[in-house]
Order: C-alpha cells, then structure tokens, then sequence
C-alpha cells in the first residue's frame, strides 16, 4: 500500500528533499497535494513529475501561470493562503508533512489533524506558536506527531522502544550556527550575507537567519516540550560544532541514548513518512576516523539573547511564545531585507514582548490576534529603528 503525502511548501528545503526522498521510493510514496507560495515554475516541475491530485499556489498572481501549465494533466489548481485549508482534509492523505515556513503553518496543521491525518512536523513554529492547542487536538483526534527537526528525530529514534522508561532530560546540540565563539561587537557589524553562510546545513534563508542568532534553537526548546511532554529544566542544550550527535536522550538510570549520522535532512523527512520502518538509502555513511574530534561546549546566552528568551517564555507559557515567534519573524525579514542589524533582532523581541498582552490560557483567536499585533508593534519598532 502506497502511503499518500500532502507536502505544504513543496519547493523549499525539506520540501524539495522530501520529494527526492519519494522519488527513490516511488514504491512507497505517492504524492496527493503540493503547495508553493511563490516559485511557480519549479511548483508547475514537481506536479508534472509527480501528478499530485491537487495544487495550490500561495501567492495568486502566479495562478493563471500554474493553471495553464497543468491543464492536459487533470491537476485541481487553487490559489490563495485560504485554499490551503482544505487541500488537507481530502479522504486520499495518510500523512500531512508540513514543510512552510513561519506562522502560516498553523491553520492548515489544525485543519489537517482534525480531519485525522497524521502529521509529519518541519513547521516548528506551529508548535512554538500554540504547542498546548496543537497537541490536545492530536490527542483527541489520535493523530500523530511524527517529527522532521533533526533534533526532535534523534530524540524520537531513542525513545523507540522505551515505553514507559520516564526522560530524565533531553540534551538538543547545536552546531553553533556561523558566529560560534564571536562577541557582540563582532555580531554587530555582521551582514546578512555572513548571516546565511550556515556551516553544516544548506535551509531555507528564515531557519538559517534563526540558526546565526541561535533562535533556532530557542524555536526548537519549544518544540520539544510540546513533542515530549517535558519541563524545562528537562531540557538542555550543548554546542557541537559538528553536528553529528543529533541530540541525546538521557533516562533515570543515568544511561544516556544518542542519534548520530552526517548531517541530511533526508534521513529525518524519511523516518518521520514511514515509521515505524526506516527505509534503505544510500546517503554518505558517517565514519569516526573522518571526525576523530567531536566537541562540545556551552552556548553563550549572553552573546545570543534569543536562546535566553526562548527559555524565558517557554516558563512563562499562555501566548509568550506566541509573541517571540512573529515578532522574530518580522525581525528576520527586516535583518534579511537589510533595515535592521543583526543585533536588533533580538531588541525587537523582547521589546515586543513587552508591550503585548500576557494570555495565560489562549484560545485560537487569542492567537490570532497575538500574532497580528506582535506584527504591527514589531513593524513599528523597526520603523523607529530605520
Ligand atoms: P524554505 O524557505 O526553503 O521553504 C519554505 C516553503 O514554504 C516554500 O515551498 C515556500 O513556497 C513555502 N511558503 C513560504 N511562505 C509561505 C506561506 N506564507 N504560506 C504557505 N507556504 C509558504 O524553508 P525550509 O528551510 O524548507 O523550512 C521549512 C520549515 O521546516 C520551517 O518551519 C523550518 O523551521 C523547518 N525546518 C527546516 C529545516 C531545513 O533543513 N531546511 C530543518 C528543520 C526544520
Ligand atoms: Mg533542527
């Protein structure tokens, strides 16, 4: 039986890989959505190589593009941010791999575990923006939440077979992103080119902006409570530049459980599509005499503020953290479209934070309208700052 894909964001970085990832298992995957917000052309490639049922097009000035494109090949096309709502729900999805970018990840994700489809989570920010809401809708759909994040993968792979075995606590690595060890006078003159020039990872221009600040990893604190269920004093995090322990596992007996490999996404957008099985690949195998030196050392929260505040909302609960992610990223468009320095970015959150109400127990329009007004401040604040 064929297990039936709706990719949402179908042209970026785990979208593109998840594709690769079908086509060496065609025997195993079929693809029934494909979702792009603005790159029509490679959109219009991958539905002509795949033929998915469906096809939105975010951004609506490309539809009579992707339209034209596919009409011999009876291919349903839709536009518009509201047409991916729906696109979710059809009878023919097994598993919905949320692959967008940002805050536009959370309607579709509610839409898709209502209509009972598992969930193959890129979208962090899905659950750093409303985790509590997210995972109770799993539970009372039985959906699951099978992650992609290379960390939250590692982490999921040494639970297998643990039922039962309380976490003691979980240790996410960071690779340090490109500014590892530097000061905040070298941090200030940085550019967004320096920015994007990740060590370890080829990622959408967004998460690599996230990784620099080590925001990214703040992100991924969230996502891990909310996937694991876990306090956060349960949750650590260690730089390793390397980025070849994945992240580590560690139970009440002391013993400590660790996933390894070269860094591909592949390998987590796989194990996340067809779990419980891993499925055989040919990816470059990992060999410790090529890394006879893995290393570790503590991230510098001073230097990078963002991880500080991730820890700092994830305390807080309601919609802090709700606050911290849109307010990050109009911050992280501004750094890219070059209004704003790199030190800014985390001025912007917190000051955002600030000023925007505290909700202890949100419910979705509370979340909504969290997010737009975080927009609206964040936004005035980079006006003052131009
Ligand atoms: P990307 O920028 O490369 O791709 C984003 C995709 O989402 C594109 O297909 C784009 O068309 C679509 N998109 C953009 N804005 C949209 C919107 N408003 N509505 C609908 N679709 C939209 O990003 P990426 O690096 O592939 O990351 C995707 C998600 O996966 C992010 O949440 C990121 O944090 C997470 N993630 C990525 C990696 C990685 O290695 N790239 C690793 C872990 C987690
Ligand atoms: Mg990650």
């Amino acid at each position: 039986m064929l297990k039936r894909i709706a990719i949402l964001g179908s042209t970026g970085s785990i979208g593109t890989q998840a594709l690769d990832v079908v086509r060496a298992n065609s025997d195993r995957f079929s693809v029934q959505v494909l979702t792009a917000q603005d790159n029509a052309a490679l959109l219009v490639e991958q539905a002509a190589e795949f033929r998915p049922g469906t096809v939105v097009i975010g951004n609506e000035a490309h539809f009579d593009f992707v339209k034209s494109s596919l009409a011999t090949l009876g291919i349903q096309v839709y536009a518009g941010a509201q047409a991916l709502v729906p696109v979710v729900e059809g009878d023919d999805i097994d598993i919905v791999l949320t692959a967008m970018v940002g805050y536009a990840g959370l309607l579709p994700t509610i839409h898709a575990i209502k209509a009972g489809k598992d969930i193959a989570l890129a979208n962090k920010e899905t659950l750093v923006v409303a985790g509590q809401l997210i995972t109770d809708l799993a539970r009372l759909h039985n959906v699951k939440i099978y992650p992609v994040d290379s960390e939250h993968s590692a982490i999921f792979q040494c639970l297998t077979g643990e039922d039962g075995n309380p976490i003691e606590k979980i240790i996410l690595t960071a690779s340090g992103g490109p500014f590892r060890g530097k000061d905040k006078a070298f941090l200030s003159n940085v550019t967004k080119q320096q920015a994007l020039k990740h060590p370890n990872w080829s990622m959408g221009a967004k998460i690599t902006i996230d990784s620099a600040t080590l925001m990214n990893k703040g992100l991924e604190v969230i996502e891990a409570k909310w996937l694991f269920d876990l306090a956060p004093e349960q949750i650590e995090v260690v730089v390793h530049p390397q980025s070849i322990i994945h992240s580590l596992v560690q139970f009440e007996d002391g013993s400590m459980k660790a996933q390894m490999g070269l860094p591909d996404m592949k390998l987590p957008i796989q194990y996340a599509l067809h779990y419980p099985q891993r499925l055989k690949s040919g990816f470059p195998r990992f060999n410790f005499l090529d890394y006879p030196a893995l290393t570790f050392e503590m991230p510098d929260l001073e230097t990078f503020r963002n991880l500080a505040i991730a820890y700092d909302v994830l305390r807080k609960g309601g919609n802090a953290a709700c606050i911290i992610n849109a307010a990050n990223e109009i911050a992280v468009e501004a750094f890219l479209g070059e209004r704003i320095r790199f030190l800014d970015i985390s001025d912007v959150i917190v000051e955002s934070l600030a000023r925007i109400d505290f909700i202890l127990n949100p419910s979705y329009s509370d979340y909504v309208e969290t997010n737009e007004a975080t927009r609206r401040i964040a936004s005035e604040l980079i006006q003052v700052k131009v």
